[in-house]
């Protein structure tokens, strides 16, 4: 396959050489396949260049993939998180409670990248009258239980998607995959009723832990367009017409398992912990909650 790149701009003030390297890319061209692009696998330490504005302090990829190419990939993309899920569900379905403060109107709740539909069952439960999701992999969608299946559309967000205005939208691990996010947040304002919240929850790039792992982290990764601090993300949301409400660094609960995962051991050691810790029952339960490096985000169509 050749491998076409594409230079980018910085979200926030629309310069694209008013930045400094950070990190030089690493991939080659056996990096564009579904298993990268699939959501929360192992990570392998892959990216494009690094860069970060010097005027806005914002961090993003470039060059990156042609973004036609990419949506191709994502579509092929599969589910592979499926033990994290009671404990994604309760650090997401946390974070969703947050709104409880912003009397969220209960009508109609969006996911967008709702992977197997896991929250969409939680917006049920918290009191939400109606669910829907958007998901680019088919297979996730496959696994999908019955009371959410039919509520996601298998697609990317886009403007004209929906044919319902929504009160709620929830993002989870994804808007740093967005490579656009003005046009993203242009359609997000498009699809909410006035008033309306979002709900965004990601990496955060100036985390410590983060910033003790530099490079070696496993936010710096060929799927993260741009990367996020809670200063950047607010500037950006509050550019494109939001009003933001709340920022802060997220905890999240988490499984031993799931921290070998993310530990930025050699691989061959990993998967050899990952073995022993998955085939004891009791060390296989134990569950912490902890700073990961994400952050989350609330803000207001205006
Ligand atoms: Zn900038």
């Amino acid at each position: 396959m050749k491998i076409i790149l594409m230079s980018t701009h910085c979200a926030i003030c629309g310069t694209e050489d008013n930045a400094y390297e950070l990190y030089p890319t690493n991939f080659d061209n056996d990096a564009f396949n579904a298993d990268v692009f699939s959501a929360r696998r192992l990570p392998d330490m892959v990216h494009y260049r690094i860069v970060q504005c010097k005027q806005c302090g914002l961090v993003r990829s470039d060059p990156v993939i042609d973004q036609e190419i990419l949506k191709n990939l994502y579509l092929q993309s599969t589910l592979t998180y499926a033990k994290d899920i009671p404990n994604l569900r309760h650090t997401y379905g946390t974070y969703l409670h947050k709104l409880e403060k912003y009397q969220p109107r209960k009508e109609i709740f969006l996911e967008i990248g709702c992977g197997n539909g896991f929250l969409l069952e939680e917006a049920l439960a918290q009191g939400y009258r109606k669910v829907l999701g958007v998901e680019p992999s088919q297979s996730a969608i496959e696994q999908a239980p019955p009371l959410v299946k039919d509520s996601i559309i298998n697609d990317i967000m886009r403007p004209g998607l929906l044919t319902e205005k929504v009160s709620v939208i929830c993002m989870f691990q994804l808007f740093d995959h967005i490579s656009d996010p003005q046009a993203f947040l242009a359609a997000c304002a498009d699809a909410l009723l006035p008033s309306g919240l979002i709900l965004c929850f990601n990496h955060n790039v100036t985390a410590l832990s983060a910033r003790i792992l530099g490079e070696k982290s496993p936010i710096i990764d060929i799927e993260h367009t741009f990367l996020y601090s809670p200063s950047t993300i607010r500037e950006l949301f509050e550019k494109n017409g939001y009003k933001v409400l709340e920022v802060g660094s997220a905890w999240n609960f988490v499984s031993l398992l799931n921290i070998l995962r993310l530990f930025p051991f050699p691989r061959a050691l990993k998967l050899k912990l990952i073995d022993f810790v998955g085939s004891s029952t009791a060390l296989g339960q134990i569950r912490l909650f902890l700073p990961l490096g994400n952050l989350y985000l609330i803000a207001q169509k205006m």
